[in-house]
């Protein structure tokens, strides 16, 4: 018997089935060959005027819900806060949410999954496409280890601006290709620079995924050195608050080293870093 998440998740494959049929996916879905369970997965093939497929309902059930009054304004290009955008979540509980960007990276995301693993703390990683289809086995380290795969688009452009169809293909692709390798589609979107539109956010809603900012910027981005990102994250750190860093896109040396060096003093200070989950 179908339940409602069954329901949810075939909902979800049509959507990025029909993406596969624009022809954005071919060469993750080349790599992974089409279908993950055995039988032959229909491919969708719209008509050429096909519209696009009006959006689902409001999904309620993938909304998160972020803080009123928490703003984003860090990072290139960050947009101005938006009421769909989690900056904050929960803060019940000393709750905080590690988020690592712009991976998986052959060399910085192991070393980046052995620390959280020491520490028995699990994050979220918002992977880029074109990064994660040479190395699937890291994305199943990823979600092996209980953290969250989410979704940084394919080729990491900024998407306000762009043309609907490349919005589409580039949050599409790389949920297709989570699905083919993971077995489950993401539900948590970061849009590059942070720089979300209406249109993208709507592209990011139709494809079952809720967008996620952040509240501190650990500035690694910046390669400030260890102490001075180690430093932006205990200061800026509060119950609730999603944390900025990266495990790819460019020498990710001083993110490890000040991960290394906050997470323990994090847990001291009774800060419990958990996985985004919708
Ligand atoms: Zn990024």
């Amino acid at each position: 018997m179908a339940t409602e998440s069954d329901k949810r998740t075939t909902t979800r494959r049509r959507l990025l089935q029909a993406v596969v049929g624009l022809g954005a996916l071919g060469a993750g879905r080349a790599l992974f060959g089409v279908g993950d369970s055995g039988g032959p997965e229909p491919q969708a093939v719209p008509e050429p005027q096909a519209r696009p497929r009006p959006p689902e309902p409001p999904a309620a059930a993938y909304r998160l819900r972020p803080m009123a009054g928490e703003t984003s304004r860090s990072g290139p290009g960050a947009a101005a806060p938006h009421a769909d955008i989690a900056y904050t979540l929960s803060a019940g509980r000393r709750e905080v949410f590690l988020t690592f960007d712009d991976g998986p990276h052959p060399r910085y995301t192991p070393q980046i999954l052995r620390i959280l693993r020491r520490h028995r703390v699990r994050a979220t990683f918002f992977v880029i496409g074109e990064n994660a289809v040479g190395f699937p086995g890291l994305l199943r380290a990823i979600a092996e280890d209980g953290h969250a795969v989410a979704n940084h688009t394919w080729s990491h452009p900024q998407l306000t601006g762009l043309p609907p169809d490349d919005v589409r293909s580039e949050l599409g692709r790389t949920s297709a290709l989570i699905d083919d390798v993971l077995g489950a589609a993401p539900n948590l979107a970061r849009a590059p620079y942070g720089a979300w539109d209406d249109l993208s956010l709507s592209i990011c809603n139709e494809l079952g995924m809720s967008p996620v900012g952040w509240a501190t910027d650990s500035l690694d981005w910046t390669l400030p050195g260890a102490e001075n990102i180690a430093d932006a994250v205990l200061a800026g750190i509060r119950p609730g608050g999603i944390v900025l860093a990266h495990d790819g896109g460019g020498p990710r040396r001083q993110t490890v080293e000040a991960l290394r060096w906050y997470l323990p003093r994090l847990l001291d200070d009774g800060y419990r870093p958990v996985p985004i989950e919708p």
